[in-house]
């Protein structure tokens, strides 16, 4: 039985990770941080009817000395290193502690990997982000990177330490550039969420209007589910490397947000509103990914269409409000 160790397994990629390697016959083991709260820091993995099999290893990515242990414990063929700060916004209001958990944490997880299970393979969340200020129309691998935010530069800094330890140490070690991905399961104030939370609100009484930053920003948005199976893929390949992984097709937030109102019969214009206080000090305006690298030479290709995603997390997200209107 192959063993895997998730980092961020709480999070929403590390839950559909943990379910997509547990469907491939995977011992799979999470990092959980200590948490005042921790009967809630499983609820993705509940969501998806998982947690029990899941099993947990206690660590944070900035003590380097529960990493070594958890990775001892752990044994794992395959590491996953989805744990950050990764909220783009905050990286200016925590910009050091972006820099410490998701910058400085990698290089603690590849450090840990070095010293106690050199043989895994090791996979970084690396992020579309980097590309930031975009220098050409569509990003690849060799597209030049150009950081926009606190967490875009932290990124930087973890892609290339671990290009470097595959590079110095010969580590099993590859880079997933991964663009926006969502699902039912993102964290509610990225703005897909966000707006299908809004949706479902404003749809069931809740709220009468939405605030929103800026609408004309465009990005790539694919899926969570078909995303992880893309980090698993890398990890199968003889030689450790790197791969930009998203859909080609890029859509404004105003059109996001007309399609998920369209969805319950609404109007976006009738209820989003503008608010500054969501806007940012530098903002990533385009992103569009070229993920020809990802499908020839891995296989691999997105299954799940925007629309059909925008109307899960609608659907999710209205199911949540009934339960709670109902006392669930
Ligand atoms: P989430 O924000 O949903 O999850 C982040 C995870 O990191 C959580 O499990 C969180 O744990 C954990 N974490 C945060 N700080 C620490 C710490 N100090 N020690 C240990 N664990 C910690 O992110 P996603 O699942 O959306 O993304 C996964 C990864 O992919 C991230 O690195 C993200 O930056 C990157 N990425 C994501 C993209 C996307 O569109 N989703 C695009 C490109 C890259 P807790 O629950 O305890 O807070
Ligand atoms: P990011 O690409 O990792 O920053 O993912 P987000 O989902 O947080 O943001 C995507 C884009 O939506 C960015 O260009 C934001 O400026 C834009 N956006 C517009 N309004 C909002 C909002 O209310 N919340 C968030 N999170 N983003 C917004």
């Amino acid at each position: 039985m192959p063993r895997a160790l998730i980092t961020g397994i709480t999070g929403q990629d590390g839950a559909y990770l943990a379910r997509f390697l547990l469907s491939k016959g995977y011992e799979v083991f999470g990092l959980f941080r200590r948490s005042a709260t921790a009967e809630v820091a499983d609820e993705r993995l509940r969501w998806l009817g998982i947690a029990e099999r899941v099993q947990p290893l206690e660590g944070d990515l900035l003590d380097l000395s529960s990493l070594i242990r958890a990775v001892q414990a752990a044994q794992p063929d395959e590491v996953y290193n989805l744990a950050a700060q990764s909220f783009v916004k905050t990286s200016w209001t925590q910009p050091l502690l972006t820099g410490q958990v998701t910058a400085l944490g990698a290089h603690n997880m590849l450090e840990a990997v070095r010293l106690v299970r050199p043989q895994a393979r090791f996979y970084q969340a690396s992020s579309s982000e980097m590309f930031g200020l975009v220098q050409e129309e569509r990003q690849n691998e060799t597209t030049r990177l150009y950081p926009r935010s606190p967490y875009a530069v932290a990124k930087c800094y973890a892609h290339w330490i671990t290009v470097n330890y595959r590079e110095s140490f010969g580590l099993h070690a590859s880079s997933g550039i991964l663009f926006n991905h969502e699902s039912p399961l993102r964290g509610i104030e990225f703005v897909t969420r966000k707006v299908t939370d809004g949706v479902a609100r404003i749809k069931l009484g809740l709220a009468r209007e939405l605030p929103m930053g800026n609408l004309e920003a465009t990005r790539d948005w694919g899926h969570a589910a078909d995303y992880v199976r893309a980090m698993w893929m890398m990890l199968q390949q003889d030689t450790p490397d790197d791969y930009v992984v998203a859909t080609g097709r890029t859509t404004s937030v105003r059109e996001m947000c007309r399609i998920a109102f369209a969805y319950v019969g609404l109007d976006y214009q009738d209820f989003v509103r503008p608010d500054p206080t969501f806007l940012r000090p530098a903002e990533v305006h385009a992103l569009r990914g070229d993920p020809t690298k990802a499908m020839t030479k891995l296989g691999w290709k997105p299954e799940i269409s925007f629309e059909d995603m925008l109307a899960e997390m609608v659907e999710a997200d209205l199911a949540r409000h009934r339960r709670r209107l109902n006392g669930g």
